[in-house]
């Protein structure tokens, strides 16, 4: 099936998904297509989505964005990775952060020196070589790109920002590139009679918007992709169960921590993420083990500062599109599907849709070779990181009630449970090339889930036990005065991007 002529772009929805889109096709492909964002403020957004991992920096430097100009706008703060608490039951606490814990030599990925350091006697944990784990300690941030004058990477961030003011600032930057802002609601959709494709969308205001490709950005209801072209959605909920969620502000913490928490609750979890300003939190439940009341009242109950709002019902069911790209149209954000935010991935799978768009976006004719490489390597994306989520429920030691219960003896799909099976045995990781989680994340979260590996890989017992003791020594002492010479986080975002 041929189509002529691709010079149209209509993004329709204004959350996240939509102005990421915006602003990126208007960097790109700004120089020969037109580009329409059409939202609804009557509708408005989801008013989530507010901890991002460190791929985002990649997007914010092919926009060109001043890191520190962002940050003040949005109100942003630093993370240096996800604080797990009460996983493997009360008490329990270990960071996935953004770094690599010691140093890997040559292909030997660290945890194994540090599987074999534990085997002859050592009591530290693997967190205690790890840049990150001192920094949030310490509660410092700051530049770094390496540790002394060694190999060891430096620090990995992300951020945590404003939703609602995150859009503002990409639909500046979009509307100073010449993207035009249609306000209005969708009431109908015109389609070719021949082909089936999409024509123009109809607003309650009158307006007709014409297009030749169309991005569906409307959220949980796609409208587009799901609603008028009616492809169908896959439920993901056996795996992962949560389906509700409720957010709610509190005032900002007087100390600002640079990481996410996500601490475990009877049916689900607790996330807090600190901004400059005000403090996010919201409480991720299954209705089927919990009543809405009970998970309001937990929430509540479990704020660290004073709540400035009522919780905020959201409702969602985990899953995926069963295609992205049908016809002439392809679903980005949570109208292609949604994981839940324990892994905080939700941005990120944005961010690569949109890039992968972009590298196979039609010049002049849509064909259907990109249209299935597109969902061939979206579907893989998706199915990695619903895999990785599902690591966190499956390996819970919770004794408090069904609903971990129910996680830990669910048939998980063969390659997570494969991943496991081995890391389990050896302490190597099964990861995929192209993963988005890297060998050291896969380490400390099934570490931290409450793997111990029966062995680890041979070519660690390269050094004698004596050089290995020294190694692990001297690799704490350089960690613990890197951190040192690091300014506090608040100390940070006061002297370079205080809103
Ligand atoms: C509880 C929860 C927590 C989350 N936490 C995180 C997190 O920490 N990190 C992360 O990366 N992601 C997180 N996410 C996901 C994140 O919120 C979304 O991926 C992100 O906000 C993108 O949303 P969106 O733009 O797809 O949809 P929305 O924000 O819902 O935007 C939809 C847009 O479509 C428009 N629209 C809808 N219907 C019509 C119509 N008929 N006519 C015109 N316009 C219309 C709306 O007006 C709106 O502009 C979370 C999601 C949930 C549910």
């Amino acid at each position: 099936m041929i189509h002529d002529g691709i010079d149209r772009l209509v993004i329709v929805g204004g959350g996240t998904a939509g102005w990421i889109a915006a602003a990126a096709f208007a960097r790109l492909l700004g120089h020969r297509i037109s580009i329409e964002l059409v939202e609804s403020d009557a509708i408005g957004t989801v008013g989530v989505g507010e901890a991002t991992i460190p791929q985002i920096i990649r997007l914010n430097t092919v926009l060109g964005l001043d890191e520190d100009d962002f940050l003040r706008f949005c109100k942003g703060t630093f993370k240096l990775g996800i604080e797990f608490v009460d996983w493997s039951g009360p008490g329990s606490r270990y960071l996935h952060t953004f770094g690599d814990a010691g140093i890997n030599l040559g292909s030997v990925h660290f945890h194994h020196y540090w599987r074999r350091h534990a085997m002859n006697g050592g009591k530290e944990r693997l967190w205690d070589y790890s840049l990150h784990q001192m920094a949030v300690d310490e509660g410092r941030f700051g530049k770094l790109d390496r540790v002394g004058n060694t190999q060891m990477t430096g620090l990995a961030y992300a951020y945590h920002f404003d939703a609602s003011l995150y859009a503002r600032y990409l639909r500046n930057y979009c509307e100073q590139r010449g993207v035009t802002r249609t306000e209005g609601m969708v009431q109908s959709v015109v389609r070719d009679g021949e082909s089936g494709d999409i024509r123009s969308i109809e607003l309650d205001n009158g307006k007709s918007v014409a297009g030749d490709f169309f991005i569906d950005c409307t959220g949980f209801r796609a409208l587009l992709l799901g609603q008028e072209l009616g492809v169908d959605y896959l439920d993901w909920s056996r795996w992962l169960p949560c389906d509700r969620a409720l957010a709610v502000p509190s005032e900002r913490m007087d100390k600002i921590p640079p990481f996410t928490r996500a601490t475990a609750r009877p049916a689900g979890w607790q996330w807090r993420i600190p901004l400059q300003h005000r403090t996010g939190n919201g409480h991720v439940y299954s209705s089927g083990f919990m009543s809405d009341d009970e998970a309001a009242r937990l929430l509540l109950d479990n704020l660290d500062t004073p709540a400035l709002d009522d919780p905020r019902p959201i409702r969602f069911t985990t899953g995926r599109r069963s295609s992205f790209w049908s016809h002439n149209c392809v679903a980005i954000g949570l109208s292609s599907g949604f994981l839940e935010p324990l892994e905080s991935t939700s941005i990120h799978l944005i961010q690569s849709n949109v890039s992968r768009l972009i590298e196979l976006f039609p010049r002049a004719q849509i064909g259907d070779a990109e249209r299935d490489e597109y969902n061939r390597r979206t579907i893989h994306e998706f199915e990695q990181v619903r895999d990785f989520l599902i690591l966190h429920y499956n390996l819970n030691a919770r004794e408090d009630g069904e609903f971990w219960r129910y996680c830990r003896n669910m048939a998980l799909p063969d390659p997570i449970r494969d991943k496991i099976a081995l890391f389990a045995a050896s302490g190597r990781i099964g990861r995929d090339v192209d993963d988005l989680f890297r060998d050291a994340s896969w380490a400390q979260v099934m570490l931290g889930q409450g793997i111990l590996p029966a062995d680890y890989n041979p070519m660690a017992d390269q050094m004698s036990d004596e050089q290995l003791a020294q190694f692990m020594g001297d690799l704490r002492k350089l960690i613990e005065k890197a951190v040192a010479g690091l300014p506090t986080h608040d100390d940070y975002i006061a002297r370079n991007c205080a809103a």
